[in-house]
């Protein structure tokens, strides 16, 4: 499969949307500037196209494979993981003082888009790395960081999170995974863990598994949970006992293992205190949302680029008097070609958006800057991982249909991203949870104040919009307020059924105002006729169903709370 990052797109989001220069100007970051941190992309791009993108291809047709109790990645992975960490792309956010780059993080989301959209399957390999490092720096002890993190850094050691059990999936509160107390002050972990991604492979010799198990006077739920380190290989090189029982088959990521594991009494130390467990592993869980988001601009892109081309080889169909036109020329392509890149790259800004808000919650210059980002982050994270795991299916099953029954068959690598994108929806918290988690957490936390400031956020640029952009701003005015009703409505509902029946119609309105934002800002910022089209076909088409949105909210969701349980009955 070919892939080519969009590159003059990256640079102008990093001008005029999410500004690299500011970032480079915090402390935290002061080691570095734009110019260097944008020729570390144009370095992953290259990567990208000529390292990853080839293997893709191949790692579907053969898969990862568990071969006498081993599991073995797809052709051509080990050599590109050893030239990848080798190259120092498993250390850009890990702190310097660890052997990272301790480079912005919107420079390490940058790369997850382009590798994933190279290989989904490859990127899997990288992905918990970085997610893994946050946990450790965050919560961990002097000890972890000191064993762990160099290990992360140089691509020594891989990571994975393990949560998932057979009884316990959106409902962590269900684990059974026991952690007993060792004389030696270490824990000793059983139980079986099910679907953890990159869960045994023969990438790196150690695997960091960050484990979710249950300390034996815990609280019931998932405040008796504790978080665990639990390594391949002891110290002295020989095997802990955790290993992978079985790899699933799957619609898609065959490239990726996705392994049962058996944990029997595997040693292991906690992170942070016991009964914290979930608590501190959403340092993780955050940046791996964001993580998913990435893949799924990332496929989306990579799908976007691929119905370009074709559209103008591909010759069906007369206009007029003359012979087969290019299927660019039909109405309904472009229809379709200005839809996918409506949301594509909408939701790119929206992601760099988030990310530059993450590095301000990580390195902003003072306590109330930090504070302030970190709840704006909290609140585009759902937002991101939904939107953009819908995306990435969407643009992708779009792109088949322009490819026809071509896109059907192999050849062109379209139905590879269709298939491996549709689990982006499913894992890191189920496309519901997100929803669940945006109304009841972030909208319902202090009252809606972080949703007011978000908010007030859009209304200021819509404020400062000039003539040119007018109809953009005026219908996300009118967006902005269907939000605010939706809001109202749904702040004092809180916790009740017909919030929860809400909550994924209030998630989507609200990624439909944060792209229409995006758009604003992107058409403001710069003057380009084709990007100027695309925000005021997003406003006219997309912003409109906001208004909808915020009606079947208030008026439609209500109905589910009269159903019971009786009412969905198999015939
Ligand atoms: C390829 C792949 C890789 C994965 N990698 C990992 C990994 O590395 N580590 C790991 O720990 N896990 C991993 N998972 C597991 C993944 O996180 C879970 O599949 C996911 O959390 C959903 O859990 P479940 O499959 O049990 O679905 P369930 O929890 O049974 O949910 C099924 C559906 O029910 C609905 N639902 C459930 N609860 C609610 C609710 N509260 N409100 C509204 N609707 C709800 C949703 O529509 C949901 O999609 C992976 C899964 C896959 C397929």
């Amino acid at each position: 499969m070919s892939y080519v990052a969009p590159l003059s797109e990256i640079s102008f989001l990093l001008r005029s949307v999410a500004p690299l220069e500011d970032l480079c100007r915090l402390e935290a970051y002061a080691h570095t500037d734009a110019e260097t941190a944008l020729a570390v992309v144009e370095e992953g791009a290259k990567i990208a196209r000529d390292v990853i993108a080839p293997l893709n291809a191949g790692a579907d047709e053969i898969g990862a494979r568990l071969i006498d109790g081993r599991v073995v990645a797809p052709p051509g992975f080990r050599e590109a993981y050893a030239k990848l960490s080798a190259d120092g792309w498993t250390s850009l956010a890990v702190p310097a003082d660890f052997g990272g780059q301790a480079l912005p993080q919107l420079v390490n989301t940058i790369a997850a888009e382009m590798f994933a959209g190279a290989s989904v399957a490859f990127q899997m390999a990288l992905l918990t790395g970085s997610p893994a490092a946050k946990v450790i720096a965050a919560h961990g002890n002097e000890a972890q960081k000191a064993a762990w993190l160099p290990k992360i850094a140089s691509g020594e050691a891989a990571a994975t999170i393990v949560i998932t059990e057979p009884q316990a999936g959106s409902d962590v509160g269900l684990i059974r995974t026991k952690a007993e107390l060792r004389a030696d002050g270490s824990w000793s972990i059983s139980g079986t863990k099910i679907f953890i991604s990159q869960g045994d492979h023969d990438l790196t010799d150690q695997i960091v598994h960050v484990v979710l198990a249950r300390t034996p006077n815990g609280a019931p739920g998932s405040r008796g949970l504790s978080l665990f380190l639990v390594p391949k290989r002891l110290d002295d090189g020989t095997a802990n006992g955790v290993r992978a029982m079985r790899l699933e088959h799957k619609m898609g990521l065959a490239g990726s293992p996705t392994c049962e594991m058996m944990f029997d009494n595997a040693v292991g130390t906690i992170v942070g205190r016991e009964g914290d467990g979930l608590r501190n592993l959403f340092a993780m869980m955050n940046a791996m949302r964001l993580d998913v988001a990435a893949q799924g601009v990332g496929v989306a892109s990579a799908a976007l680029r691929k119905a370009f081309v074709y559209v103008h080889e591909r010759r069906q169909g007369s206009i007029g008097k003359n012979g087969p036109a290019a299927i660019v020329e039909h109405p309904d392509v472009r229809r379709m070609l200005i839809q996918m890149r409506a949301w594509t790259d909408g939701l790119r800004a929206l992601l760099y958006t988030a990310a530059w808000w993450e590095d301000q919650a990580l390195a902003g210059a003072d306590e109330n800057i930090r504070k302030d980002a970190a709840g704006l982050v909290g609140w585009f994270l759902p937002l991101l991982k939904a939107g953009g795991s819908e995306a990435a299916f969407t643009v992708s099953s779009q792109s088949l249909q322009l490819h026809g029954g071509h896109g059907y068959v192999r050849d062109h690598g379209v139905e590879q991203l269709v298939r491996d994108s549709r689990v982006f929806a499913i894992y890191e918290g189920a496309n519901a949870i997100q929803a669940n988690d945006l109304v009841m957490r972030k909208l319902g936390s202090d009252g809606g104040a972080v949703y007011r400031r978000f908010r007030d956020m859009a209304l200021a640029e819509i404020k400062a919009a000039d003539a040119r952009v007018a109809d953009v701003a005026g219908n996300l005015a009118a967006a902005v307020n269907a939000l605010e009703r939706a809001s109202t409505y749904l702040l004092e509902r809180i916790g009740a059924t017909d919030a929860f029946a809400a909550a994924p119609l209030y998630l989507q309105l609200s990624i439909n105002v944060a792209v229409g934002w995006m758009w604003l800002r992107m058409a403001q910022a710069e003057d380009d006729a084709s990007r100027l089209l695309h925000a005021r076909w997003f406003a006219a088409h997309i912003l409109p169903e906001t208004d909808l949105l915020a009606m079947r909210i208030e008026k439609g969701a209500a109905f589910v709370a009269e159903t019971s349980a009786a009412d969905f009955q198999p015939w």
